[in-house]
């Protein structure tokens, strides 16, 4: 079983002031969790996690990683937008983006964030645009199968992402003539990774290939980025990962193959979305409709434009009905959203305490590509975002949205001119 990390009572009190649908934060997780990362990885002297703010894209989130000495990963212009609105600077940026456009190279550049190249040709793409920085990083795809003993990881041969092993050493030589004088590596080789060999492995490739580049190039490599990935149990009886295991393992990586090649300066940075925030939120709804037809169906008033995981990737997300924790779990179900589309479903064939309508369901792990995968489709509008904070109070930290929204770049009728809402 998995406990929700707040109770029926407290949902009570904030659903009289915030009605449901909404996402819930966890401020004190949050924290807690940011100072457990910082400790795995206090033998490094210039660590620093670089959060995903693709998971989730909101201000007062994004001020409370950075008070926990987090900086921000941005892929966009918004992105950037978010990160300069909450007050990160220069090297506290980092702009893992790909297919780049040139405006957002170009805002990218302009905050002198850190910039990490997707492909060779951007090196050029973006020299006409801006003078190169002194610090650039790359980005590595080494192709093939990604495995850790035998178990096929994900498959890099297959990913858009990432520079080949030549042309990292190619894109160094270009960019040392173009007077850059420190480099990083970068690569993202699996996602949602429980096991805690994920990291140590990567590090170990992206160490090896560092060792390489500095003997081919003479570059001076000051940061390996080991990106996102490590990932988090959704499920109940999945174990989570072990951070102060995972921070041990990529630490006797670096021992073993940076330390005896005398790079001991090397930082060690980190973009983690899931695993920062994705078990420190969760989707709070209420159940609107049974059906008994060939199932028997629950209907929310949250649907997959809310939590998009489950119908696209068939993600599973642990249920819980509020105030029914004891109960036996002996009525099965389908717990759907009210999209027209047959996917939208939060869960199939759940076995679950009897659910009755107007009952609170708490729908876990959605803290990290949850919300900020959200979408209008069916006229659906994107729900508020709550942060409870650590005094147990709470905070709005994004409203609903209202149909004024979803009309706003709407104007070829005079129907939409009107202040109609
Ligand atoms: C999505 C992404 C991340 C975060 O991934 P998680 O799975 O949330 O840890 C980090 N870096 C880059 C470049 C990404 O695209």
């Amino acid at each position: 079983m998995k406990k929700t990390f707040v109770n029926l009572a407290q949902l009570q009190e904030i659903t009289q002031q915030y009605p449901t649908p909404f996402h819930l934060y966890d401020e004190k997780g949050i924290r807690e969790n940011a100072r457990r990362l910082q400790r795995a990885f206090q033998w490094n002297k210039g660590f620093k996690e670089y959060f995903a703010v693709k998971a989730t894209p909101n201000p007062a989130i994004l001020n409370i990683l950075k008070e926990e000495g987090c900086g921000a990963d941005c892929s966009s212009f918004t992105e950037l937008m978010l990160a300069q609105a909450v007050g990160f600077t220069g090297d506290e940026i980092m702009f893992s983006s790909n297919v780049t456009p040139v405006e957002d190279f170009a805002y990218a550049n302009k905050l002198n964030a850190m910039i990490n190249f997707d492909d060779i040709t951007h090196i050029d793409f973006f020299n006409q645009i801006a003078d190169m920085p002194e610090t650039i990083s790359l980005r590595y795809n080494p192709g093939g199968e990604f495995k850790i003993s035998n178990a096929i990881m994900d498959n890099p041969g297959e990913a858009k992402y990432g520079l080949t092993r030549e042309q990292l050493t190619e894109g160094i030589k270009k960019l040392q003539n173009l007077g850059v004088k420190h480099f990083g590596l970068h690569a993202f080789l699996a996602s949602n990774t429980t096991t805690n060999e994920y990291y140590p492995e990567l590090a170990k490739i992206l160490f090896k290939t560092a060792v390489e580049l500095k003997q081919e190039t003479g570059a001076h490599i000051s940061f390996i980025n080991l990106s996102g990935g490590v990932g988090i149990p959704y499920r109940p009886e999945q174990e989570p990962a072990d951070i102060m295991a995972i921070g041990e393992g990529v630490r006797q990586a670096y021992q073993e193959v940076l330390t005896p090649a005398g790079m001991d300066d090397v930082a060690i940075y980190t973009e983690l979305g899931r695993f920062m925030l994705g078990p420190y939120g969760c989707l709070v709804t209420t159940a609107l409709h049974e059906k008994h037809i060939h199932k028997d169906y629950i209907g929310l008033d949250a649907c997959a434009a809310n939590l998009m995981r489950p119908a696209m990737y068939g993600a599973y997300h642990y249920i819980t009905v509020m105030g029914k924790e004891n109960l036996p779990c002996d009525h099965k179900y389908d717990i759907t959203g009210g999209l027209c589309e047959n996917n939208d479903k939060f869960a199939v064939d759940r076995m679950l305490p009897k659910i009755d309508l107007g009952d609170l369901l708490v729908i876990h792990d959605t803290g990290a590509h949850g919300f900020a995968m959200g979408y209008n489709y069916n006229g659906k509008l994107r729900s508020a975002e709550v942060l409870l904070k650590e005094d147990g109070s709470t905070e709005l930290i994004r409203r609903a949205e209202t149909p004024a929204d979803y009309f706003a770049t709407l104007n070829c009728t005079e129907y939409f001119k009107k202040s109609l809402f």
